[in-house]
């Protein structure tokens, strides 16, 4: 909110502020009332409370299936879209499992052989055998040659992904996280070629887009930062609400992990001018997060919910029998 003051004043709205339903979701994680990332996308993808830390799996390690996961086996493609590292926690609870978010190494391996039919961020680091200059694998694997081998067409730059007419696409634009303002593709051009390739799925599609660095900026305090990354963020919110609008099966739900900071609006002016801020915290707070729901399915989202009913909500809507599951070890 202090993000959109300061750009449009107290009249203006956000993309996402014009999203005709509105819900307040609880995020502490199964023992914690301040979750992290990886706790809290478990939750949303999974249905299921779990540790801070742990990825797609319980305290004890059992793995929980994604809706990501669910949704293919019905048919449907997929997609995970981040401006990290695209193995950080939050897209990786939707198509991976491991005990610790800081397995980047196997998160790559597990996310390429999950098949996610569009992947799109940073974090090449990980996919690079470690003979390779900028590898930080311990290991020889070479998950880019792997990508190819499972049918992906690799690309590395701005340029690459505007041409790319494959359906199945790897894109890592960083050995680490992504810059705006750099050559690398932003946001929003990750979110448009991703639903230019996924919607001609006549199945369907589930697609996780994150703006990873608003909580970065949430953690550093610094509010320039998060006036940046909140309207690079709408942005990419806008092209899916475009695409929502003319393909009406699509729902397009807003929300958060958790919120970082504890920011409030301290001062200023109605035009946004000389906007005051003050920050309370430099990591998670327990505070409710807001979710906004647009297109076929909003409705169902309504009142105060669990981060949990998310994923559950989502299983209903996509007709998913026996979800949320755990996957018993065979
Ligand atoms: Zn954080």
């Amino acid at each position: 909110m202090a993000a959109r003051i300061y750009l449009l004043g107290v009249q203006g709205r956000f993309e996402i502020e014009k999203m005709p339903v509105t819900t307040l979701v609880t995020t502490h994680s199964i023992d914690r009332l301040l979750t992290d990332s990886a706790a809290g996308a478990t939750a949303m993808a999974t249905g299921y409370k779990t540790r801070n830390g742990m990825v797609g799996m319980s305290r004890d390690s059992v793995v929980f299936k994604t809706v990501l996961e669910a949704a293919m086996e019905r048919g449907k493609s997929s997609g995970l879209i981040a401006t990290s590292s695209i193995t950080h926690a939050t897209p990786a609870c939707f198509a991976s499992h491991v005990p610790s978010r800081s397995q980047h190494s196997e998160i790559a391996r597990q996310l390429i052989h999950q098949q996610v039919d569009v992947i799109l961020g940073g974090g090449r680091q990980y996919f690079l055998p470690q003979e390779m200059s900028g590898s930080k694998r311990s290991d020889s694997l070479n998950l880019l040659k792997m990508a190819s081998g499972l049918g992906y067409e690799v690309v590395n730059d701005k340029k690459q992904l505007e041409r790319i007419t494959s359906n199945k696409i790897l894109g890592l634009f960083a050995l680490g996280e992504l810059k705006q303002g750099t050559l690398q593709p932003t946001l929003c051009e990750m979110t448009r070629k991703a639903l230019e390739v996924l919607g001609k799925d006549p199945d369907g599609f589930f697609l996780m887009v994150e703006g990873s660095q608003i909580d970065w900026a949430g953690h550093d305090n610094d509010f320039p930062a998060l006036v940046r990354e909140m309207a690079a963020f709408d942005s990419a919110v806008a092209v899916g609400l475009e695409f929502a609008q003319n393909n009406k099966n699509t729902l397009i739900l807003v929300t958060a992990d958790h919120e970082t900071g504890g920011l409030l609006i301290t001062g200023g002016d109605v035009d946004g001018k000389n906007i005051k801020v003050d920050w309370h915290y430099t990591s998670h707070t327990g505070q409710m997060v807001p979710l906004f729901a647009a297109g076929s399915g909003a409705q169902s989202f309504s009142g105060i919910i669990d981060n949990t009913d998310i994923a559950k909500i989502l299983a209903n809507l996509l007709g998913l029998q026996n979800f949320p599951k755990v996957i018993n070890p065979d």
